[in-house]
């Protein structure tokens, strides 16, 4: 990190490190003025059954509408604020935001379907997510079957108790639980099936290598199977092309989710897609 500014002089101030401590510091208040001043808002995409194409779900993926920056996607600012502590709120408010818009839809006399929200290894390592998901529930008056929780199999995966104990807490309120990311983690079998998840979200990049190697469909088969042997739903996330769908229909892979269905939404595009409900040309007519 010390570069030689020749002569025996040592340049330890870099103008590259200083650059990227104060990108960080200016994100940093950004995001607190931006918690205060509520700019956040939740995208949706659909996830639908990969025989009918009907909707099972939609999954609310977070938005910052940064002012002069434009939206901004999470994985430039959900790290740093796990790294800070602003998950926390930014968690709660995703919560509240998911459960006052099942309640709006609701009132609409929508045909809704349950909202997935992901929450962080953070959220769950302050012990209160259950009690928070419960308090939200009540206080928009939907019932927990209208909502679900993602969490990434890297962030189950630690022997955490208190993650476990949340976990149960969480299914016991009517809460579907569902392992996001599958397969770029390390969980075990007997951690899945002792956790007791309903659904298992297979990562984008195996949905990738589906129709492009024999391994990828091996490995995708491997796990379907797996994950129906402990009664789990199984989904493909990042599921862009036709080819891919008659794969993982092949496959016996329960559900889809990608652009090839549809992208994440503005909430005022939702309408639309609730009342289409089937998203996708059966298999029948494939
Ligand atoms: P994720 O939960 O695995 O969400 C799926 C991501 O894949 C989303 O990115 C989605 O837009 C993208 N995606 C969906 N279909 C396709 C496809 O066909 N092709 C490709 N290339 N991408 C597709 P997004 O919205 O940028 O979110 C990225 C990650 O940020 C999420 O991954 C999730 O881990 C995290 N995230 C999003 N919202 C929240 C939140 O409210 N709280 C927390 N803690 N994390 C969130
Ligand atoms: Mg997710
Ligand atoms: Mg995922
Ligand atoms: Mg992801």
């Amino acid at each position: 990190a010390v570069k030689a500014t020749g002569k025996g002089h040592y340049n330890f101030f870099k103008p590259e490190l200083y650059q990227k401590l104060k990108e960080r510091v200016d994100m940093e208040r950004a995001l607190e003025l931006a918690i205060e001043e509520d700019q956040f808002v939740l995208y949706y995409q659909p996830r639908v059954n990969a025989e009918t194409g009907k909707m099972t779900s939609m999954e609310a993926l977070i938005r910052w509408m940064r002012p002069d920056f434009g939206l901004v996607p999470p994985i430039e600012f959900i790290p740093i604020a796990e790294s800070n502590g602003m998950i926390l709120r930014l968690g709660d408010m995703v919560m509240a935001k998911a459960c006052s818009q099942i309640a709006a839809w609701e009132k609409e006399l929508l045909p809704i379907v349950p909202i997935s929200i992901n929450v962080s290894a953070k959220q769950f390592s302050a012990g209160a997510l259950p009690k928070k998901l419960s308090d939200c529930i009540k206080n928009w008056g939907v019932d927990a079957s209208l909502l679900e929780v993602e969490i990434t199999e890297s962030a189950m995966m630690g022997e955490d108790n208190a993650i476990i104990a949340d976990l149960c807490e969480i299914r016991e309120l009517g809460v579907k639980l569902l392992v996001d990311d599958f397969g770029t983690g390390y969980s075990s079998l007997s951690q899945l099936q002792r956790l007791d998840m309903d659904v298992l979200k297979i990562d984008r990049v195996f949905t990738n290598e589906l129709t492009k190697s024999k391994e990828g469909d091996i490995f995708f088969k491997a796990i379907v199977s797996m994950a129906h042997a402990l009664d789990m739903t199984v989904v493909a996330e990042g599921v862009e092309t036709q080819e891919q769908v008659n794969a993982l229909r092949r496959l016996a892979c329960d559900e889809i989710q990608g652009y090839f269905i549809s992208r994440p939404v503005p909430a005022n595009c939702v309408p639309e897609l609730l009342l289409k409900q089937f998203l996708l040309p059966s298999s029948a007519s494939t």
